[in-house]
């Protein structure tokens, strides 16, 4: 019915600039009867006594759209792990960050050549997670925020990185343009020393995490966990959630079949879609 009512409202207009009663209905007549042949309008005597059949809508599966963003993030490479891991990703297609220890890159020619593969798949993003992981002593290394800034900046400089990207070592870490969070308060003024310089530090929503190289949750229970995570507002950003595996938990043949069913079963979901970490919103480095 909204062409009639066009029509109406626009012969009003001819009206109050003085055309004159027997020119509007002639506007009116001309109007429907295009309206007619043309299919435009339908009065109650040109409905047909079965309605035309409708187009079926599509299902809504098949219009479905993802509408979550899952990032893969491997910690502490180049190691004895992560071929598989990059074999795995490639066959997969899958989208992933590294966050990569200098003292690794740079520990043998055989971690160099793997740190080079990575830069060279487009598939693929490294990033910065401090030269020397501080050596393992965490209190001791954030204690000192000037130190953590020099291993950070020894880090970038050597690797030739240019993003800000990093991730701090052994703490769950956040500093981008609109989260601050830290799981354990003694990083807290590296972390921002770390923003003043440039950085953004992206930590992790959900970690499979292992005991003994074994992994502790089967690929199931991992996908189980991140659909709470989504369900119940648990990450950082609403429909953002960054995934946290350790590439040295995949030199065992279980946990690299383990990865690749986890990568099916997410893949399987169409609400998923998956990015590099340089993807995330308001990173603000
Ligand atoms: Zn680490």
């Amino acid at each position: 019915m909204r062409p009639i009512q066009f029509s109406v409202a626009s012969l009003s207009v001819f009206s109050k600039n003085n055309v004159g009663k027997h020119f509007k209905y002639v506007w009116l007549a001309v109007f429907l009867s295009f309206s007619y042949h043309s299919g435009s309008v339908k009065t109650q005597g040109a409905i047909p006594e079965e309605h035309p059949t409708l187009p079926v809508a599509p299902a809504m599966d098949s219009l479905a759209q993802p509408s979550k963003t899952i990032y893969f993030t491997f910690d502490d490479g180049p190691n004895r792990g992560t071929p598989q891991v990059v074999d795995v990703l490639c066959q997969e297609e899958m989208p992933a960050t590294f966050f990569l220890v200098g003292s690794h890159i740079f520990g043998s020619k055989k971690q160099f050549s793997q740190f080079q593969n990575l830069l060279s798949n487009p598939c693929f993003e490294a990033a910065n997670h401090s030269f020397y992981h501080a050596k393992n002593r965490y209190n001791q290394y954030y204690r000192s925020p000037e130190q953590v800034l020099e291993d950070f900046t020894l880090m970038s400089d050597s690797a030739k990185f240019e993003s800000g990207i990093a991730r701090t070592p052994g703490m769950n870490v956040w500093r981008t343009a609109n989260i601050t969070h830290d799981a354990d308060k003694r990083s807290a003024k590296a972390a921002d020393l770390l923003k003043e310089n440039g950085y953004s530090l992206v930590g992790w929503d959900v970690e499979w995490k292992a005991k003994d190289l074994q992994l502790k949750k089967s690929p199931e229970e991992l996908v189980s966990e991140i659909e709470e995570h989504f369900e119940e507002h648990l990450t950082k950003t609403e429909n953002h959630l960054v995934l946290l595996l350790h590439d040295q938990h995949f030199t065992d043949t279980n946990n690299i079949q383990s990865l690749q069913t986890l990568i099916k079963l997410l893949k399987g979901k169409q609400e998923y879609a998956f990015k590099q970490v340089s993807e995330y919103p308001c990173l603000g480095y």
